[in-house]
């Protein structure tokens, strides 16, 4: 039997559920919040994938900490990558076209 996964993030399901799903940290106390890939990808919504964290990891400057044999990364840095680059997209910029809701496109 292999071990169920979360669909979103692709986690191996614990008895609780999806790791991603776990309470967000603030490790140094200074009210950022920090998540796990997995929890960023939870956090953050259905088409930010924990593979695009690690790319916002090695290429925009993504912070990162570890924490016991966990990497955590600043929720509000990732959102604004991730709104900067939606941006890029809308602005005609290059790049993995995004899911669009077919109603949206239509009332735009
Ligand atoms: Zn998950």
């Amino acid at each position: 039997m292999t071990a169920a996964r979360c669909t979103h993030c692709g986690s191996v399901l614990t008895i609780t559920g999806c790791p991603g799903q776990l309470p967000l940290l603030d490790p140094y106390r200074d009210g950022r919040q920090w998540g796990t890939r997995a929890q960023l990808s939870h956090h953050l919504g259905y088409d930010v994938t924990p593979a695009m964290l690690n790319n916002w990891r090695q290429r925009d400057g993504l912070e990162r900490c570890r924490i016991g044999r966990e990497v955590y990364s600043p929720v509000a840095q990732a959102a604004s990558i991730e709104a900067a680059k939606r941006l890029a997209m809308e602005d005609g910029g290059r790049g993995r076209a995004r899911r669009l809701d077919p109603s949206l496109v239509a009332a735009a």
